[in-house]
């Protein structure tokens, strides 16, 4: 039975409101939260959904959430001293993602830090109206954070000629590889994985639910070669070291401590099919990050060989 949408929609806040209406003055309990996220059976998604076509939130684990849309990522991690936010999808998905964080009961206003998969349009072309609604600093790795700053990457980038450029941030912190953002009782830390794009990072963090149970969570960014007309991953002379550190960035995401993967597209990592309350596959899957790395590679691979059947054009 499907429920018309009116009255989802007014199910889903009387259950919001009565799960959290006794704890305005209390710490924010997760449970509740959880509860709101899986009262109601989730509306599926278009066969070929748009970047901002809207979805409701679902709880993933402890006290990480899918706030995104029904084809981009917007991860929200809670804790008692303000939230962390990785990606904002394109601008037109803000509104939609701010009222997801409402839905379950948090308040956009509450987002402390803003992070990054990579800085193309449809995970970053959100993050400037954001910040600027709650206030949150934006965090990121060189140099997807200067991209973030200019709205747009530059020929590093393999797409440069494709893709579009995206409202700039005005502000953005650096982090480097391997550093960790901390937040109250958070801690994520950045791992460099460059290729889809220069700049591209995965993050990892522990998720605890209310029973003290912690989960490695990997927002692993995307691994695939995808380039313009121009752009070849083999020319180490237009791009020196881009080719070395795709294989590394690669290599680190197989060898990252993995019980939960997420990704930049939910996709990819089958995400619907793991977590709300029509999930059908399993959300923890300890070899997910080592078979998402071998697709990145045997992607890389073909692409590497299209390549040398494909000679460039003679330097002129
Ligand atoms: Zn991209």
């Amino acid at each position: 039975m499907r429920l018309p949408a009116a009255l989802l929609a007014a199910s889903i806040a009387s259950i919001a409101s009565a799960l959290l209406a006794g704890c305005a003055n209390a710490p924010q309990r997760g449970d509740a939260h959880a509860a709101v996220a899986a009262a109601v059976a989730i509306a599926p998604c278009p066969a070929k959904p748009k970047w901002d076509d809207p979805t409701a939130p679902r709880h993933i684990h402890g006290n990480t959430w899918y706030v995104g849309t029904c084809s981009i990522s917007a991860i929200l991690i809670t804790s008692e001293a303000g939230h962390i936010l990785i990606d904002g999808a394109i601008d037109s998905a803000v509104p939609g993602i701010e009222a997801n964080i409402r839905a379950l009961g948090f308040d956009p206003g509450q987002v402390r830090y803003i992070l990054n998969s990579h800085e193309h349009i449809d995970h970053a072309g959100g993050i400037a109206r954001l910040a600027r609604d709650t206030g949150a600093r934006v965090v990121a790795r060189e140099p997807a954070a200067t991209a973030l700053e200019r709205g747009k990457g530059d020929r590093g980038d393999p797409q440069f000629l494709t893709v579009a450029g995206f409202a700039p941030v005005p502000s953005v912190q650096r982090i480097g590889d391997g550093d960790a953002l901390r937040l109250g009782a958070l801690e994520l830390t950045a791992h460099a994985t460059p290729g889809h794009t220069p700049g591209g990072t995965s993050w990892t963090w522990r998720s605890c639910d209310e029973a003290g149970q912690c989960r490695t969570v990997v927002y692993a960014d995307s691994l695939t070669p995808f380039s313009d007309k121009v752009y070849r991953y083999s020319d180490d002379a237009a791009h020196p070291g881009a080719l070395a550190a795709y294989r590394r960035g690669i290599e680190t995401v197989a060898a990252l401590p993995c019980e939960i993967l997420l990704t930049p597209h939910p996709g990819a990592s089958d995400l619907f099919e793991r977590i709300g309350p029509q999930a059908s596959k399993p959300l923890v899957d300890t070899g997910a990050c080592r078979a998402y790395a071998a697709v990145g590679a045997a992607k890389l691979d073909a692409r590497l060989e299209q390549e040398r059947a494909q000679p460039a054009p003679a330097a002129h």
